[in-house]
């Protein structure tokens, strides 16, 4: 082949193996046009609060109680759930919220605009609820309302020029917030809103998280800030009750989107970054009181929905953690089973969109009708725990159906990149050294079959970047399979019987777990440093 011509095909080829990471692995998990469920009709609470202490460790609120006396008597004193909530990387604020109040993971395709945004609308409870006010930052609160057709969302947000890192009065940026929502209420001008039911106020208090990066978690300034932040929820709840005139229809919820690692930084999988406080009191929680909860982050969407009576966001992949919630009863379990049936209803629409366009294609063997019936008889049970758990089950299968779903022609797909990736280097080769090669019956085989998976997936109706994998293989298999038929059958088939060849295959197989292996223990980078270093002393003396 002509070089000028090679080199732009192997340059093509490249970009098309540098693109199929994004186009096959980071892709968005969300689906529209899903119907709702509503969660129940006799609802624990008219309005729920939502503290979010931006950066708040767990152990930096639970291991110094004394530290926070309003929080403390809350857990001590007050029927009350408290303890983990534990999040998912990537551990940075937008997620987190997302999980909180949408009830879903990371958008793994959010990687192409740097975790700063999501790049498919999405549901949450503010959504669905009669009314939300927000009122803290001005890169979280906006977020949920960006693109979303609603306008029964009141936020406030200070000017972005304050929330300067550094800045040792980042506190107040929380008592930012407790002003503007006492002027709020004392204004009353959404008179009418406030006294709805199902509506939901957010507090998003940031200066833990600044104080954080700052000064360090370990610090006094984050530890004072911790102090601040009861105070502030302390007078917040009072300013609420005072409003209400104690009506006992408010549920509490405060938690933090993620933690914070002792260099104050955030983003990984650390158990300091990914373990956040929970505590939930108020009129939701009648009479359970648990000071060891261990839920995930997501499912603080569905218990949110469940306390307000809303219909369950429809991308929550949250299950509503029943085994913390008293007492367990017909409408308890009711509630449970509209999860199932919302986190159902998402399989099914990657189901319908798979199998529109699939040619051969294995559903996921859920038995849901199977299930349907034991719930509508009710029968065989001996109580409701194993209603409950029976429940719980089918919703874990669910998740896995989800999932397959999810990654249907992933495994297709990347063996077809995996051979686009072996035959490009092939045909460097054959360029390398253009050596006349016997025509094989192989390849030929080879070639037909890149053809046919091109032309399957173009039945498929499969995005057209799908079929740049086939369309890399065909090309570099036409030009290059007869080369490295024989290439195999002289290098492979005719030195397999020496001891060198298994030595060499042994080193090449070592050489690559030098790649892998710094990806999960670090340390092992050192050795090849210090083989470099090694490597310079011989040269320098040389
Ligand atoms: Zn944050």
């Amino acid at each position: 082949m002509e070089t000028k011509r090679f080199i732009i095909l192997l340059l093509l080829s490249h970009l098309v193996l540098f693109y199929s990471i994004f186009d096959v692995y980071f892709t968005s998990p969300i689906n529209h046009g899903m119907p709702v469920y509503r969660s129940t009709q006799t609802p624990r609470a008219k309005r729920l609060v939502l503290f979010v202490a931006d950066g708040l460790r767990s152990d930096k609120l639970f291991q110094q109680l004394n530290n926070t006396p309003y929080l403390n008597s809350i857990i001590q004193n007050r029927t009350s759930l408290s303890g983990i909530s534990h999040t998912r990387v990537p551990t940075e604020s937008r997620p987190g919220h997302v999980a909180i109040i949408s009830g879903f993971y990371e958008d793994i395709s959010a990687v192409t605009r740097g975790w700063k945004e999501n790049p498919v609308e999405f549901d949450s409870i503010f959504n669905r609820s009669t009314y939300a006010f927000g009122f803290g930052s001005p890169d979280i609160v906006p977020m949920f309302k960006r693109g979303q057709s609603y306008e029964h969302f009141y936020i406030e947000c200070y000017h972005s020029d304050n929330e300067e890192f550094g800045n040792d009065r980042a506190h107040e940026l929380d008592l930012w917030v407790e002003r503007k929502f006492e002027k709020f209420l004392l204004n009353n001008t959404l008179k009418n809103e406030l006294n709805k039911d199902k509506i939901i106020f957010f507090f998003h208090l940031l200066g833990i998280d600044t104080n954080g990066h700052s000064y360090k978690p370990w610090s006094d300034v984050y530890m004072k800030n911790i102090h601040i932040v009861d105070g502030i929820t302390q007078r917040l709840e009072n300013l609420i009750e005072n409003y209400y005139k104690h009506d006992q229809k408010t549920t509490y919820v405060f938690t933090s989107d993620h933690g914070m690692t002792d260099w104050g930084s955030h983003g990984a999988g650390d158990d300091t970054e990914t373990l956040t406080p929970l505590l939930v009191w108020g009129s939701g929680i009648r009479s359970s009181h648990h000071t060891d909860v261990h839920i995930e982050q997501a499912d603080l969407c569905p218990l949110m929905s469940y306390f307000l009576g809303l219909d369950y966001s429809i991308n929550s992949v949250g299950r509503l953690p029943i085994d913390y919630l008293l007492p367990v009863d017909e409408d308890l379990l009711q509630a449970y089973l509209q999860n199932a049936r919302q986190l159902l209803e998402q399989v099914h629409k990657q189901y319908d969109l798979l199998k529109k366009r699939l040619l051969f294609f294995k559903p996921y063997n859920l038995n849901e009708e199977k299930f349907f019936e034991r719930m509508e008889k009710v029968e065989g049970y001996m109580n409701l725990y194993q209603i409950r758990d029976d429940i719980k089950d089918f919703m874990r299968h669910v998740a896995l159906a989800s999932h397959y779903y999810h990654t249907y022609r992933r495994f297709l797909l990347s063996i077809l990149i995996t051979i686009g990736f072996l035959t490009s280097i092939c045909t460097t080769l054959y360029q390398l050294n253009p050596m006349r090669s016997l025509s094989s019956s192989i390849a030929l085989l080879c070639k037909i079959v890149s053809i046919l998976i091109f032309i399957l997936l173009l039945i498929e109706q499969s995005p057209w970047t799908h079929l740049l994998y086939p369309t890399l293989v065909c090309i570099h298999t036409w030009i290059s399979a007869n080369f490295a038929m024989n290439w195999i059958h002289q290098k492979v088939f005719n030195q397999i019987k020496y001891f060198s060849f298994w030595l060499n295959i042994f080193m090449i197989g070592i050489f690559l777990q030098t790649y892998i292996l710094p990806f999960f223990h670090r340390w092992t980078m050192s050795i090849g440093v210090f083989l470099l270093f090694i490597d310079a002393i011989r040269r320098w003396q040389g």
